[in-house]
């Protein structure tokens, strides 16, 4: 999925949603900077299909020992996309403001964002800029994707159905960021830092690996839409939303659908589940739980 589909799609899913159309309003600039790429060419990872395998055979991302060198310039634009939505949604602008400072004296390096094993970004962060570790997860990912997608495009392919069955991607690390239900009832995980989809079972949580058909949760919204689903885990109280392309065989894009659909964070946010890669809702009250 490239970024400039990415712009189109969100154009539709608004159209789609009118009542959404001012609150979604502020995704709207971090989609135009994707669409312009990174703001220097990123060279692809050249990994060979035996080489990946290894790794994920192992359990280890990609990203975890081969990182890419990034300059701050190439991802001048859509960091600064993101911090300009944290404003856009109430964030402190004291904290923005020290988290651009430190970009700009390049105290803070992109490496600093990078995901690791299932969160964003180090653990000093917070405390260095007074962010909360919601509005940095945002920043990371909001900034590191054009990075990441152009970094991995060739490893892309080499992934296999039995390569890899962590609820992490195994390009990036990042937890996921929605899922989609395929033509064979079959779940994909998706990740929005890097663009890459991957296999896991239904039947597993992917934050916590618990498999106990007890624990699994389904949430509903309020108004019952068909296809929308909340998967949740009774034992972590991590959730995931996906959508079952059976059903909603015209729905958009995973990260359109995602960051389309808050109201249904929300329901899951005032039962007390939590999810991994944060959204507008989370970032609206990043202290409640
Ligand atoms: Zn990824
Ligand atoms: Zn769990």
């Amino acid at each position: 999925m490239t970024s400039p589909t990415l712009l189109d799609e969100w154009a539709v899913l608004l159209e789609r949603r009118p009542t959404f159309r001012d609150v979604l309003a502020p995704y709207g600039e971090i989609l135009k900077a994707w669409a312009r790429g990174p703001g220097l060419p990123i060279p692809s990872l050249r990994r060979s299909r035996e080489e990946c395998g290894e790794r994920w055979h192992r359990g280890v991302p990609l990203l975890a020992e081969a990182p890419p060198s990034v300059p701050a310039e190439a991802m001048e634009e859509a960091v600064a996309a993101a911090l300009g939505f944290l404003v856009a949604v109430g964030e402190d602008g004291e904290a923005v403001r020290r988290f651009a400072e430190g970009w700009d004296r390049r105290a803070i390096e992109p490496s600093a964002l990078f995901p690791q094993r299932g969160r964003f970004g180090s653990a000093t962060l917070p405390a260095q800029t007074g962010l909360s570790p919601e509005s940095l997860g945002f920043v990371a990912y909001g900034g590191l994707r054009p990075i990441l997608d152009a970094y991995f495009a060739d490893c892309r392919p080499h992934l296999g159905g039995a390569d890899w069955d962590l609820g992490i991607c195994p390009f990036c690390g990042a937890p996921p960021g929605f899922a989609d239900i395929g033509e064979d009832g079959k779940r994909q995980l998706v990740c929005h830092c890097c663009g890459a989809t991957w296999a896991f079972s239904r039947l597993q949580c992917p934050y916590c690996g618990g498999r106990r058909p007890d624990e699994a949760v389904r949430l509903q919204g309020e108004d019952r839409e068909e296809g929308y689903l909340i998967e949740a885990c009774g034992g972590c109280r991590g959730y995931v939303k996906a959508l079952d392309r059976r059903v909603r065989w015209n729905g958009g894009p995973a990260l359109v659908e995602d960051w389309g659909s808050p109201h249904l964070d929300l329901v899951a946010r005032r039962k007390e589940y939590w999810r991994a890669v944060p959204t507008l809702i989370q970032l609206h009250s990043p202290t409640s739980a």
